[in-house]
């Protein structure tokens, strides 16, 4: 039985694989391939890593870690957990592994279902985004749409207009409120209402926006409405509690609401966070902490010390 196994091995898990390493916890960090910003080129607003490519961050932190012999790795999709009687948890893996542990963290961060226009899918990460910090900084001076009437879009286009050459707001065919309107339009944003008929594109490079009427707008990225979803079901399955988002709630130390789960990256959040803090940097800040928080646990339980963060609430 492992100290700890942690499901993920995106920067939420990464990190907290290095920090129950480095305190001499027997650690296996299981991982199913790709995390969330795969289709991206590079990691950016992440300090000393800006630039780096997205698999070479991974790759490093898996470096990073075969200097702590404590740590394994298996590249593994997990599919099945259940507490265990004696304490800790059982976990099935789809090619017939298995693995158990006294305390499991879990940091399977989220997948982006994409609504459209048609050509998103083709284009995510590349020229059609989400993120103005993750990706924004890359528009500077160039033309860019944002898709969408809500006020959320309101507010990004308003944003990118700081520093983008030309924003269009296209609202997909919904209406745009006269305020919105002549907010945007008096920051020099243009306001597009047809329907969006497609993104056309040269390989992964946006060429132009094509309406079901009208003409065609020439730009060079897009920010699309991305939907988050939990990537996999293992804290549903175990009982954790979560929030209508889909979020895990978690405590301040990546605690869930059963006992000995805990949960680390963009999959969760604290009940005063309206929203997935959702960035490399935030991920791996938040396995470090699990990680500590569960050696301090441990420690607790085989010293028979009082637990410092049992107090702590969501
Ligand atoms: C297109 C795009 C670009 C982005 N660019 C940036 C950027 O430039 N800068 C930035 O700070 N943030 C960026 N982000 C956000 C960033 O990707 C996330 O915040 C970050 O990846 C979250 O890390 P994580 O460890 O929580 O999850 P992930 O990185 O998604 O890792 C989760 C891991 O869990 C594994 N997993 C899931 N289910 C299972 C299972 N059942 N069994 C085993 N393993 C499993 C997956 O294989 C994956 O490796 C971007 C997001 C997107 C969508």
């Amino acid at each position: 039985m492992f100290d700890a196994v942690i499901v993920g091995a995106g920067p939420a898990g990464l990190a907290a694989a290095l920090t129950l390493g480095r305190a001499h916890r027997t650690v296996l960090l299981l991982d199913a391939g790709d995390g969330r910003n795969a289709p991206a080129r590079a990691v950016h607003n992440f300090l000393t890593r800006d630039g780096t490519p997205t698999a070479r961050l991974r790759e490093l932190g898996r470096e990073e870690l075969t200097a702590y012999p404590a740590v394994r790795i298996r590249d593994e999709t997990i599919t099945g957990v259940r507490v265990l009687d004696e304490g800790g948890f059982h976990l099935d893996s789809s090619d017939g592994g298995t693995a158990s542990a006294r305390r499991l963290l879990l940091a399977t961060g989220l997948a982006d279902e994409l609504p459209g226009p048609r050509g998103t899918g083709e284009l995510w990460g590349r020229s059609a985004f989400h993120c103005p910090y993750c990706h924004g900084y890359e528009c500077t001076g160039k033309p860019v749409a944002v898709i969408g009437a809500a006020p959320a879009r309101v507010r990004l286009a308003l944003q990118l207009s700081r520093f983008a050459a030309d924003v269009a707001l296209c609202t997909g065919g919904e209406p745009l409120d006269p305020a919105s309107r002549a907010k945007l339009e008096s920051n020099g944003v243009t306001v597009r209402c047809e329907a969006v008929a497609r993104l056309e594109a040269t390989g992964d490079r946006l060429d132009r926006i094509v309406f079901e009427s009208g003409p065609p707008l020439d730009r060079d990225a897009v920010f699309v409405v991305n939907v988050p979803r939990q990537r996999s079901d293992l804290a549903a399955h175990l009982g954790c509690a979560s929030f209508a988002d889909g979020c895990v709630e978690v405590n301040e130390f990546g605690r869930t609401s059963v006992p000995g789960v805990y949960a680390a990256g963009d999959m969760a959040r604290r009940a005063t966070v309206p929203m997935p803090l959702a960035a490399v940097v935030t991920a791996a800040a938040s396995g470090t902490v699990a990680g500590a928080v569960i050696d301090q646990d441990l420690l607790a339980a085989d010293f028979d010390l009082p637990d410092p963060f049992a107090q702590a609430k969501g």
